[in-house]
């Protein structure tokens, strides 16, 4: 059986960036990945600014930006009543894109087995056990390994944290439909994000010729949600389209002795906002440290000092999340915000700026 210091289950942006810092770091690192890249996810591809530093200390915001995307000028919200509202976007080295996540994923566990990771495609987790404090994995019952840290980087639905028993209990839950279509003609480089009856759907470029078209809805509303947007965007009812759910869940707490849980995972946002790749990113990087520290230094406070910069990274931008998701659990609602928005724009001006700086 091979042994790894650190195995990684999940090859999305928390999975693939704490796999190439823990590679990077000399760890003996294996990545677990259902599925073959490149392949696509269903979210909404924008990129939030903050996520630039973390590409650059990766060494791939060139190949980012070399890669096909569209850079995002401004967002647009739309009300029920068609009233809209357009923000201007921070513009520059660093502005927000929106790139295909077939693509954008691709790159980074390309990097992470260039810094050393063995990443291992098309093999789905299937059951863990704890033997003498070191995890065994087995994937499928065709491979088996042991690693001393695990990683849990596979996504709101994570296996590990079904087969461990941390897996909040999802009630009635929303769900997300997403395709990517043709470019509407004179669409311009923005994110649109329109509130409908029973839902909302967030538009936005992916290249010059693509368009990424997200619908999120209570199962009873998601098929008149789908009807809307044959119709608007003039779609052929054979469209393909990727769906997930649950929009949000309760927290898995992020640190258990050598077990950690990165991006969504641990935490699932409301995608409203567009932040999930940022917080996946992100906690992929402090998983990674304390990862590093738990077995080169036998760090017995690792874990504790990664659960608190895990609660840190939402601080003072969550309460945002948290009102973004009760205007669209509830679009009459959110559409008489924005009707008070439109009379007082510094207020959500401000509010978008403490997301997308
Ligand atoms: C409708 C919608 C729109 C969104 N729009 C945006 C947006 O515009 N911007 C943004 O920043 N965020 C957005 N998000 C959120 C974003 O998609 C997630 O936060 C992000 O993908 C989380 O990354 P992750 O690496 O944690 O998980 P994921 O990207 O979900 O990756 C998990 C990986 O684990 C693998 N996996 C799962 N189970 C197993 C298993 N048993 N064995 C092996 N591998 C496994 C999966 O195949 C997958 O590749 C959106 C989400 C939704 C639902």
């Amino acid at each position: 059986m091979e042994i790894f210091d650190v195995a990684v289950v999940g090859g999305g942006p928390a999975g693939s960036v704490c796999a190439a810092f823990c590679a990077a770091a000399g760890l003996r690192t294996v990545l677990i990945e259902r599925e073959k890249f490149p392949r696509e996810k269903v979210c909404g591809d924008c990129l939030n600014p903050e996520c630039w530093p973390i590409l650059r200390q990766l060494g791939i915001d060139q190949r980012v930006r070399e890669a096909p995307h569209a850079t995002l000028a401004s967002v647009a919200f739309i009300g029920l009543h068609d009233r809209s509202m357009e923000i201007a976007l921070p513009q520059g080295e660093d502005a927000e894109i929106a790139i295909k996540r077939s693509i954008f994923d691709t790159l980074l566990l390309d990097r992470a087995s260039q810094l050393g990771a063995e990443i291992r495609e098309k093999s789905t987790l299937t059951s863990l056990e704890k033997t003498n404090g070191d995890w065994k994995l087995t994937i499928a019952d065709a491979f088996a390994c042991r690693a001393q840290v695990l990683v849990a980087a596979d996504g709101r639905n994570s296996t590990v944290a079904r087969l461990c028993g941390l897996l909040p209990h999802i009630g009635k839950e929303r769900v997300a439909l997403q395709a990517h279509i043709s470019l509407p003609p004179h669409f311009g480089n923005k994110v649109v994000l329109q509130l409908l009856p029973g839902g909302y759907s967030g538009q936005a470029p992916v290249s010059e010729g693509e368009f990424n078209l997200c619908l999120v809805g209570k199962p009873k509303s998601i098929r008149t949600l789908q009807k809307w947007a044959i119709e608007q965007f003039a779609l052929s009812t054979a469209q393909q389209w990727r769906t997930i759910t649950p929009l949000t869940r309760a927290t898995v707490p992020p640190a258990h002795r050598n077990l950690l849980f990165a991006g969504d995972a641990a935490r699932v946002v409301e995608p409203f906002t567009g932040e999930g790749i940022f917080y996946a990113l992100r906690s992929g990087v402090l998983a990674a440290t304390a990862t590093a520290r738990i077995v080169q230094e036998n760090s017995t406070d690792a874990t504790a000092e990664y659960a608190a910069k895990h609660t840190a990274m939402y601080r003072g931008r969550l309460w945002i999340n948290t009102l973004a998701r009760s205007a669209v659990v509830s679009p009459k609602l959110g559409s008489i915000l924005l009707d008070f928005a439109r009379f007082q724009p510094a207020l959500l001006r401000f509010l978008t700026r403490r997301i997308v700086r």
